[in-house]
């Protein structure tokens, strides 16, 4: 089971250099209050800025100093970012104007340490886009994301900066007149080449044009995210009618009372147009046509030729990518974008998408063969002509047949699943793997009470590894889903502090997401697709408190995109393990642990439903791979939408995860543009890694964890992904082994 599989953007600062910054744009997605704020006037100049604010200055306290959220104060964030960008790009140029002659110290390794306050306010205002994001917060944001683009921009673009990057490469990989370690060697080809994507080499004229498509671009997925969040918010289904919920369990009608009160109470109860609303709402109501109604209000969202249609703003970004593309010297987007991932190109991307894609249909074939059996049957028995199997039956159906066939209700499984008892196991699998143990600690600044702090210390020798803030409860002005951060990246492995050419910092990382505290201090009860994604998240934890790198832009979760999901797929499998399942899944109540019997029909019914699934991903992996190779030209998107569908043989009972109008992972920002295969591509090394566990008889194997630690979690962007999973594994990946882990292989 995968927690992302649908894919959020749960991990910031994926793949990044040290002197660049990616926008928090993503974060905008949830603006949940807007009121108008005029930001005070600054009477500090950015000098003393620099030295006198917290949100600026070097952290101080235990373990090299951590985050001062007691000392924020959000009025102080625009003048802050005025001055780290204004100190950044000052760095910059001390280092493209120097006279020395260019080397990998003076250039390389000075820019590893450029615009540290900018990164520490950064951190600061991400949390507070995040986790606190009121009041003030989403206007800032609005008026800082175009700076920090400015920012990169003018990096990339500085040419006498370029020109000494370049003659380093050249020294080293061409004329091969200097020589480097291989950490350092990648640290340059990499920095080089990002450089080159971005238009290092263009002409004056070229440069402009490139930014001014990525500033219109920049507007154009900011509208493509207002307008989806209108659509959310406008199209509501009332239900006044009780007798309309049946099959709606309790706890769901709750829900839609609550939410029909803060919508304007027009009715008693309401199904909002958000996937936490719709997807409960589609799995049990007995209403077919209400399923229907809320399925076409979500699945239709910007996409009813009105104000908040996307559908002309995606042709838009389109024809800039291609024109970027053409611009860089790539063919298409998909090139573009692809060219620093593990797979490297569209076509190896698309192979394995097109290897699963045959068994995920037949699959479907399947499931639905089960469904339309029950559907029969009970429209027989109700004296009702037939049906047939529609997109909004899907969900309803698959729980009929799941109760039918493993006769598991996963209602069943809840009483079993405490939060605090899951968070003990994770941190205890992080113990027996290896030798973590997590410590609570709390007298440390924390920016809101649910946050806990541990202090993750090596158990062989108490040495004290990193800090790990977890902040596990929805608030209002939280985004939604849940994600890992990192506040401080590991660097300087191993090395004195006194003599140390980089700093020497051990890692600070958070996790969060969004669980519903419970009423008078009862545990908090969570269902298994939660408990899977606290795993999945703590995975990205580890990968990042496992660092042990010399330079900070290789540390920890800094790897490719189609990469950094790996580690976190991977660690979903020791929550049914057997060693976890029967320690900690005990029932709230009795303490009893889990009984076999339920864990035996957890295991058997572990491929249900893996059709479904399966197919609403990859659908949309597919199109996004296609989408962004075409030429530019005047596509209408509702026919490529369709015929795209039909060319693959797209089954008629379902839909994309994400139709095109409102596919945000592609046209909100470029990060996940020709990258949602990326859930896919790290699938196929999670569950080729996982048998490697199977094969060696227990998922705490000893060797095999230490393998997974020295070759995959602490080796950060220190080695090609390739390579060093070969290293892992003794050999290059294994496909098979996803069509086995989904059940396609039988
Ligand atoms: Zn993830």
């Amino acid at each position: 089971m995968c927690g992302c599989g649908g894919g959020t953007s749960e991990i910031k600062r994926v793949h990044q250099m040290r002197w660049c910054v990616v926008p928090a744009s993503f974060l905008a997605v949830i603006v949940l209050v807007q009121p108008s704020y005029s930001q005070e006037s600054s009477v500090n100049s950015s000098q003393s800025l620099l030295s006198s604010s917290p949100l600026l200055k070097p952290w101080l306290g235990p373990h090299g100093g951590v985050p001062p959220w007691n000392e924020v104060r959000v009025d102080e964030f625009d003048a802050a970012f005025d001055a780290a960008i204004e100190q950044a790009e000052k760095e910059i140029n001390q280092i493209a104007n120097q006279s020395a002659p260019p080397t990998f110290e003076n250039t390389i390794l000075a820019m590893e340490t450029v615009g540290e306050a900018l990164h520490r306010v950064e951190v600061l205002f991400d949390v507070h886009a995040g986790n606190l994001n009121l009041g003030p917060i989403p206007d800032l944001e609005r008026s800082i994301t175009p700076k920090l683009a400015a920012y990169s921009d003018s990096v990339t673009q500085n040419a006498a900066l370029f020109a000494r990057i370049e003659a380093i490469h050249d020294d080293v990989f061409e004329k091969k007149t200097a020589t480097l370690d291989d950490d350092a060697k990648r640290l340059l080809d990499e920095t080089f080449k990002s450089f080159v994507r971005r238009g290092a080499r263009l002409s004056p004229e070229d440069k402009s044009k490139l930014s001014q498509i990525n500033t219109r671009l920049a507007r154009l997925f900011t509208d493509f995210n207002q307008n989806v969040l209108e659509e959310e918010k406008g199209h509501v289904t009332w239900i006044d009618d009780e007798s309309r919920l049946s099959g709606v369990p309790q706890s769901t009608r709750d829900a839609m009372a609550v939410a029909a009160e803060e919508k304007g109470g027009k009715a008693k109860w309401a199904v909002t147009n958000t996937r936490s609303s719709m997807d409960p709402f589609l799995t049990n109501a007995d209403d077919r046509e209400l399923r229907e109604e809320v399925w076409r209000n979500y699945y239709f969202r910007s996409d009813n030729n009105d104000q908040y249609d996307n559908k002309g703003i995606i042709r838009e970004i389109l024809n800039l990518r291609a024109a970027r593309a053409k611009l860089l010297g790539y063919p298409t987007h998909a090139h573009w974008r692809m060219e620093s991932t593990m797979a490297g190109t569209p076509d190896r991307a698309m192979d394995l998408m097109m290897k699963v894609w045959p068994h995920a249909v037949q699959r479907v074939a399947t499931e639905v063969a089960d469904m339309q059996a029950i559907a029969d049957a009970e429209m027989e028995a109700a004296g009702k002509p037939k049906i047939k199997i529609e997109p909004w039956d899907y969900r309803y159906y698959a729980e009929k047949v799941r109760a039918k066939k493993y006769d598991l209700d996963m209602a069943e499984v809840r009483p079993y699943l405490q939060l605090d008892r899951l968070v003990e196991a994770m941190m205890w699998c992080a113990d027996e793997l290896f030798g973590f143990q997590f410590r609570p600690i709390g007298n440390l600044p924390v920016f809101h009470p649910d946050v806990t702090v541990y202090e993750v210390v090596q158990k062989s020798d108490g040495s004290h590894v990193g800090l790990f803030y977890l902040d596990p409860f929805a608030r209002e002005g939280k985004r939604s889903g849940a994600w890992m951060m990192d506040y401080r990246g590991q660097s300087g492995w191993d090395l004195d502090p006194a003599s140390a050419d980089v700093p020497v910092r051990t890692p600070i990382v958070s996790n969060n997401s969004n669980f519903v505290p419970a009423a008078d201090g009862k545990p908090v009860l969570i269902s298994w697709d939660d408990a899977t994604t606290l795993f999945h998240e703590f995975g990205h934890a580890l990968h990042g408190l496992s660092s042990r790198v010399h330079y900070p832009s290789q540390s920890g979760t800094n790897v490719a995109r189609d990469f950094v999901e790996f580690p976190s797929q991977v660690l979903e499998h020791w929550l049914s393990t057997p060693e976890v399942l029967t320690r900690y899944a005990t029932h709230y109540e009795t303490g009893e642990p889990m009984p076999k019997e339920l864990l035996d029909k957890i295991e058997a019914s572990s491929k249900f439903n893996s059709g479904f699934e399966t197919v609403e991903y990859l659908a949309c992996a597919i199109l996004d791979m296609k989408l962004h190779q075409l030429q530019a030209g005047d596509i209408d998107i509702s026919e490529f939408e369709k015929s795209a569908l039909a060319e693959i043989g797209m089954p008629d009972e379902l839909p994309m995860r994400h139709r095109l109008p409102h596919f945000s992972h592609l046209f909100s920002s470029d990060a996940y543009s020709a990258g949602y295969y990326s859930y896919l591509w790290s699938d196929a090394l999670t569950a080729d890694a996982a048998e490697m566990f199977v094969e060696a008889g227990s998922f705490f194997d000893e060797e095999t964890a230490a393998k997974l630690f020295d070759h995959i979690l602490s080796v950060g962007d220190t080695i090609d992904p390739v390579e060093t999973y070969r290293n892992f594994r003794g050999r290059d990946v294994d496909t098979e082994a996803l069509l086995r882990k989904r059940g396609f292989a039988e």
